[in-house]
């Protein structure tokens, strides 16, 4: 059976491989198909293109854009955009100025909790790619403030924690919006970072934002178990919304979460190519 994997990270996010080093992983792994959807950016996808060019590898332009929600965290991926288009490229940009004043100011609050991390530290860490709270968290640990990324988070980083700066400008509907405008396919990331209760409180949400032009749902996670996957799958076929799926991987930032694998047990079915296509085709 034909594999994919549509949800990946490089460095020019927060994850450890060059866009190049990802492809090449990704024909190791036998994939038949891989989607680059970095944080905010579409910078590493000239490069994991280009080398995807020398390799049968079938390569999809994407990105990860993070919105306003409430709860959980929701994250928008966006497939197959023009990423010239003069509307998403303006919206990219106000989101990455956002990111840029966030990091001195978690920065400025680890510092009053007498936890000092330079700048500097942060651009060796992320190679010059953009900079995001996991590397601050890398940066931590190397300082032995805290013992691993996970307590970083939980203790200082994560949401409503000590260290926490929000960053999110960025509403759910215009993230739809603006991806669409770019002649792209909005799909739903990791459902279950919604945090929500039950399937009816997931239906409720996914059916909002399909009123608003979702076109698509991440059914297929490595954090989605059996019967959460089994759960998305239902939603978005009973509101016609294309399935996906992929691994979020980020290399060695974590470690865990293998090329199209996720945890291990992980497989995107390559049917999900073929709908992003004919979702794009019919747009
Ligand atoms: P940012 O883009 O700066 O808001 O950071 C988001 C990134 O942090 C995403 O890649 C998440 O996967 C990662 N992240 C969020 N929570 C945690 C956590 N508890 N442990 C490790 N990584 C996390
Ligand atoms: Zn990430
Ligand atoms: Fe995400
Ligand atoms: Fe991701």
């Amino acid at each position: 059976m034909k594999t994919c994997d549509l949800h990946t990270h490089t460095t020019a996010s927060d994850g450890s491989d060059t866009p190049k080093e990802l492809i090449f992983k990704a024909v190791e792994a036998g994939l038949s198909a891989i989607a680059v959807t970095d944080h905010d950016t579409t910078k590493g996808l000239p490069e994991a293109e280009a080398a995807a060019k020398e390799t049968s590898m079938e390569f999809i332009p994407g990105v990860e854009l993070s919105v306003n929600f409430t709860k959980g965290n929701m994250h928008m991926l966006g497939y197959l955009m023009d990423v010239s288009n003069g509307r998403f490229r303006e919206v990219l940009e106000r989101v990455q100025a956002a990111r840029a004043e966030r990091n001195p100011k978690i920065l400025a609050l680890l510092e009053g909790l007498g936890m000092p991390v330079s700048m500097k530290e942060l651009e060796e860490l992320s190679q010059g790619g953009q900079i995001g709270r996991p590397h601050i968290a890398r940066a931590m640990v190397k300082k032995g403030y805290v013992k691993s990324v996970s307590e970083a988070f939980e203790k200082f980083l994560k949401r409503g924690a000590r260290a926490y700066a929000p960053k999110s400008i960025l509403s759910p509907e215009e993230a739809i919006e603006v991806i669409r405008g770019a002649g792209g396919v909005p799909v739903l990331a990791h459902p279950f970072s919604l945090l929500t209760r039950d399937e009816a409180e997931l239906f409720y949400i996914v059916s909002g934002l399909a009123d608003s032009g979702l076109m698509g749902m991440e059914c297929y996670y490595s954090e989605h178990d059996e019967a959460f996957t089994s759960m998305c799958l239902g939603i978005a076929r009973r509101l016609g919304l294309v399935v996906t799926g992929g691994s979020d991987y980020h290399g060695k930032a974590k470690p865990h979460i293998m090329l199209g694998r996720g945890r291990g047990g992980l497989v995107v079915p390559y049917s999900c190519v073929e709908a992003l296509l004919a979702a794009k085709a019919n747009a």
